[in-house]
């Protein structure tokens, strides 16, 4: 691509850095914001700038909040000892979604890829397991991708937690194999969770 000025090309560079987003489409967002007034590339570079310095993670389930404590662990309406596990905050946000989890949220943040070089210490798994071991926790529900590194990860988890009196299980699945959680529709979503099986019995499955 030819450009005539080194400043739309820096900009059409840096936007073609996001996912899914090509030099082609980089450049009609570009000369889009470029017709558009100067305020709203202000307001949309403030917006990125000020969520980016000032988000936090919850300390508890490690979700993305604006306070140290997330409004779903800060809430007493909902049952605490109920943890439903999932790989990242895009999740959390679809099973919200569906309004048939009352319990909270253990966000891993990633599952255990050796491939991609992530091993259980990069995740957020400690924090779970102390959770556990507290004696805070009545049921942990996996509700992480059915993909290997999915299945890897929830059977980490199950070994370090299985000797404590804690009961596991795992979402029952409408959607196949490799699905990601956040592209299954709500009524699928929510009827694999009010459904979920021990997590045992997903192990003799296999
Ligand atoms: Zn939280």
């Amino acid at each position: 691509m030819e450009f005539s000025s080194k400043l739309l090309e820096k900009a059409v560079d840096e936007m073609a850095q996001l996912p899914g987003i090509g030099k082609r489409t980089a450049l009609r967002l570009v000369l889009h914001l470029l017709k558009q007034p100067v305020e709203q590339t202000q307001f949309l570079t403030q917006a990125l700038m000020k969520m980016r310095e000032e988000i936090k993670f919850c300390k508890s389930c490690h979700n993305i909040s604006d306070v140290d404590l997330c409004e779903i662990c800060s809430n007493n309406q909902r049952n605490h000892s109920l943890i439903c596990v999932v790989e990242d905050v895009r999740d959390v946000m679809a099973i919200e979604n569906t309004c048939q989890f009352k319990g909270v949220y253990h966000v891993l943040g990633g599952k255990i890829s050796p491939i991609d070089g992530v091993g259980p210490s990069q995740l957020n798994i400690n924090t779970l397991v102390e959770k556990v071991k507290n004696n805070d926790v009545e049921e942990l529900i996996f509700a992480l991708s059915s993909t290997m590194e999915g299945d890897t990860t929830n059977f980490y988890i199950y070994k370090q937690i299985k000797d404590y009196s804690v009961k596991t299980s795992t979402i029952a699945r409408g959607i196949s194999v490799g699905d990601e959680l956040e592209y299954a529709d709500e009524v699928t979503l929510g009827r694999s969770i009010l459904h979920r099986i021990p997590f045992e019995n997903s192990l003799k499955n296999n």
